[in-house]
């Protein structure tokens, strides 16, 4: 945990959201700014800065996520969504702690 990490807070209880879905590596939750009608994010409980932090090591915790999309997109009644992952603040990343982005119910064109 990375004391002043607002995602590893949450992941810790230490700030309330809204949640999707829990597990021992995982957190889903409705972000706090959505951008479309359904956009929640999926994080791992795990501090890691970017995606260009991780490494071999990482890819079961990176399958996980992924493979969790459709399963709690299907919880949310969305059969079709978008994902996306911001990468550095180049790319668009603020919160500097990984996550997955899904969109849906009128997703974000791009
Ligand atoms: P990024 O630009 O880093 O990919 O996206 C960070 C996302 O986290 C933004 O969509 C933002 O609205 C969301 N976010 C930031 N702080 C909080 C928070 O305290 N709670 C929730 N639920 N979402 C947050
Ligand atoms: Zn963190």
């Amino acid at each position: 945990m990375s004391a002043d990490c607002i995602f590893c807070k949450i992941a810790a209880g230490q700030i309330p959201s809204n949640s999707v879905y829990e597990d021992e590596d995982v957190i889903a939750f409705h972000d706090i700014r959505p951008l479309a009608k359904i956009h929640f994010l999926i994080v791992p409980k795990t501090h890691i800065e970017t995606l260009n932090d991780c490494t071999a090591a990482h890819e079961a915790l990176l399958g996980k996520m992924m493979v969790l999309a459709p399963t709690l997109a299907a919880g949310l009644g969305l059969t079709g969504y978008k994902t996306v992952m911001n990468v550095g603040r180049e790319g668009g990343q603020e919160v500097f702690h990984i996550h997955l982005h899904v969109f849906g119910g009128g997703a974000i064109s791009g």
